[in-house]
């Protein structure tokens, strides 16, 4: 079953390209999206961004809700790591914004990323960014990316990828390099339109992989994942299944659902939600929170360090 109401997505740029713009541009903008629709809801403004940008803007996950539809955007690192964190992180989404910089083009540290993503079949959105600058090149940018993409062996069909040009900064995005105004409402309907929402099937039993923990001084560690099977609700007990192959029984104590930069109780969630779960104590990454009646591990994400070729 296809889930419509949900989009997991990475973005994936070089440094400097425009990645923290964007998404403090993205924030603000779906709040005021929003803000004819649902007056009694709080909205970001400026102060809270201000207090978080620099610190913890891309450190973490935020979602959006856009025309009814959920959009988790999931932070991946932008470096080449030896940990397989890569392939975690990537491993939630079903679709990443490839962004890059209109006068820098491509840039080759972010190659490694890239054929994860492609490996991992995510289904890229290409946005040049900074067209605003005097000395953009929109038009051969997009060619240097799809070079890129077929010299890392991307398929026709991936590599027909679709692309908008963009200011982060100005806060527009557009399919025609010199139409340089609008909101970036053109970037979000391509990714509802273009990548897929989660493929689940929610009569399974529970299966999340831990891709990330985070923690509370109050309630320890927060494991956080993609449901990949099933449901989980507050309360519930489950099976953890451990890196020596044997399992833990925990007890989930509370559940959130990201919603704009911060979180939000929520009693349940299903196959495909991003989600931080409490109250499981000894979970790692890696780990698997399987239902109890019938735990299954997900596969542990390939720990291969990358080839000196892909860095
Ligand atoms: P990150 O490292 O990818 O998160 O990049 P930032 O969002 O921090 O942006 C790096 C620099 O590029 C900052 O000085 C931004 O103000 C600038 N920048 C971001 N988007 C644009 C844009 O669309 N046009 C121009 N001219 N500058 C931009």
């Amino acid at each position: 079953m296809r889930r419509d109401d949900l989009r997991n997505i990475v973005i994936i740029a070089h440094v400097d390209h425009g990645k923290t713009t964007l998404v403090d541009c993205l924030l603000h903008q779906s709040g005021q999206f929003r803000a004819s629709q649902l007056s009694s809801e709080r909205i970001l403004d400026s102060n809270d961004l201000e207090k978080e940008r620099g610190i913890t803007i891309l450190a973490k996950n935020i979602a959006l809700p856009y025309e009814g539809v959920k959009i988790n955007i999931v932070d991946t690192p932008g470096h080449a790591d030896f940990g397989g964190e890569v392939e975690r992180v990537l491993s939630m989404a079903d679709g990443a914004v490839v962004l890059v910089d209109a006068a820098e083009g491509p840039m080759p540290q972010t190659r490694f990323v890239l054929s994860k993503a492609l490996e991992c079949g995510l289904k890229p959105i290409v946005l040049i960014n900074k067209i605003d600058k005097p000395d953009a090149r929109p038009h051969e940018v997009v060619d240097e990316v799809l070079d890129l993409f077929l010299s890392l062996g991307a398929t026709d069909d991936i590599a027909e990828f679709p692309y908008l040009f963009a200011s982060a900064k100005a806060g527009f995005a557009s399919p025609d390099p010199e139409v340089r105004e609008g909101d970036m409402r053109p970037l979000l309907d391509l990714v509802l339109k273009h990548i897929p929402g989660p493929d689940v099937n929610p009569d399974e039993p529970l299966q999340m992989r831990v891709t990330t923990l985070d923690w509370s001084e109050y309630t320890g560690r927060i494991a956080i994942g993609r449901i990949k099977s099933g449901k989980i609700k507050k309360g519930q007990s489950v099976m953890i299944s451990k890196a020596d192959d044997t399992f833990e029984r925990g007890r989930v104590v509370a559940l959130h659902e990201f919603q704009n930069l911060g979180r939000v109780e929520v009693e349940e969630a299903g196959a495909g939600d991003i989600i931080a779960v409490t109250g499981l104590e000894d979970i790692d990454i890696g780990d698997t929170i399987c239902a109890v009646d019938k735990p299954t591990p997900l596969p542990r994400v390939a720990v291969d360090a990358p080839t000196l070729e892909m860095m």
